[in-house]
């Protein structure tokens, strides 16, 4: 007889190496304080923000692949980039820490925030993570991967002159290139949704559409995968906190098919599966306004959830924005997934302060 598919699925997984880093299974909740004030679909949220390491997100995951693969290639030192706030440098650095690697992070000033040991730079001091700063012209855009990845290696060359073994990663662990030859970061969003699908069964529920904030794009190519893979009519929609769709759907759609390979799966990968809304972006990435500062109360007074500025806040002000546009059904069930990036908060302390007394 024929495995289920959420156990076969699973043995593909376990083909590939992972350090565990998250010790349980994160909770699904409902937010029905919200769904009832917008009279919406109802809402329910994956705390992903609370993965176990270093105060949670999306990271976490993706690294339990990742630093395996930097172990089994017997590196001793791990280099990427990303934003000064990363969320994603912070969550490599404790990683990579715990496992006995040393972590170099290379952080792009892409928007204006004063450099402070405050927010995720604070905890990569205490880590005493690698920390070298660059300047960007472009504040609110992204930064060019190339010059990221020549950057990069660059340092390790350098590492390597001085007997190291470096392992050079992307930002976020998305894309592969450098030492990360197959999409893991992707893997690991699959994994979490065979975890959701397990979650709503026991519940006996389903979910119509999954959403999320899609910045290097693994966790929407992973849901997107997982999803087809399973069978479910489930639709993965993704709020842009970075790029606009037309330059960043093709980047989604490489690490699904990337992915889909390295499993073998017989599906479908279709470009109208990529959903992407780049009108949340406003004035781009990690720039703090009303409306972000507005939400992130708002979803705090209402259930007790604290969203980052950067990410999750974009997600919910788009989740928010669709609702009142009747994007949903009222029968309809929709799962946010809380990606994490909350210390990065305190980092924008003044700006919010600025915003929410005026
Ligand atoms: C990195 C990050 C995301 C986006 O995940 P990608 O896989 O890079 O698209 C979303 N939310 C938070 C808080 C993040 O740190």
């Amino acid at each position: 007889m024929e495995k289920p598919t959420l156990e076969r699925l699973n043995e593909k997984i376990l083909r590939f190496p992972r350090v565990p880093l998250v010790p349980w299974t994160t909770p699904l909740q409902s937010l029905s304080s919200l769904s009832r004030e917008l009279n919406g679909p109802k809402i329910l949220v994956k705390r992903d923000d609370l993965t176990g390491l270093a105060f949670g997100g999306n990271k976490t995951r993706k690294l339990e692949f990742i630093i395996a693969d930097a172990l089994e290639k017997k590196a001793d030192t791990i280099i990427t980039w990303a934003s000064l706030q990363s969320n994603w440098c912070l969550q490599l650095a404790a990683a990579a820490r715990k496992h006995g690697l040393k972590p170099i992070l290379v952080l792009f000033r892409t928007y204006d925030l004063p450099f402070s040991y405050q927010g995720n730079l604070l905890l990569d001091f205490l880590l005493e993570a690698d920390i070298r700063i660059e300047e960007t012209e472009e504040k609110g855009k992204s930064v060019d991967q190339k010059k990221a990845f020549s950057r990069l290696e660059k340092i390790a060359e350098d590492e390597k002159k001085n007997g190291r073994k470096p392992y050079v990663v992307s930002v976020g662990g998305s894309t592969t290139g450098g030492d990360m030859e197959k999409p893991l970061g992707a893997l690991a969003y699959l994994r979490a949704i065979v975890e959701i699908e397990s979650q709503l069964l026991a519940l006996n529920q389903k979910v119509d559409h999954l959403i999320i904030a899609s910045g290097s794009g693994a966790t929407q190519a992973g849901l997107l995968v997982g999803a087809k893979a399973l069978g479910l009519e489930t639709r993965v929609i993704g709020i842009c906190v970075s790029d606009k769709k037309e330059e960043f759907s093709s980047q989604v759609k490489n690490i699904a098919l990337e992915l889909k390979e390295m499993l073998e799966l017989n599906i479908d990968l279709e470009d109208r599966d990529i959903i992407l809304f780049d009108e949340y972006l406003d004035e781009g990435y990690g720039v703090v306004n009303a409306k972000v500062a507005r939400i992130i109360r708002q979803v705090f007074e209402k259930e007790g959830l604290v969203l980052d500025p950067v990410y999750t806040s974009k997600a919910v002000i788009g989740l928010v924005d669709l609702i009142k546009k009747g994007y949903f059904t009222p029968e309809e069930q929709v799962l946010f997934i809380h990606t994490g990036g909350t210390p990065a908060l305190f980092a924008y302390n003044s700006r919010l302060v600025e915003l929410l007394q005026k």
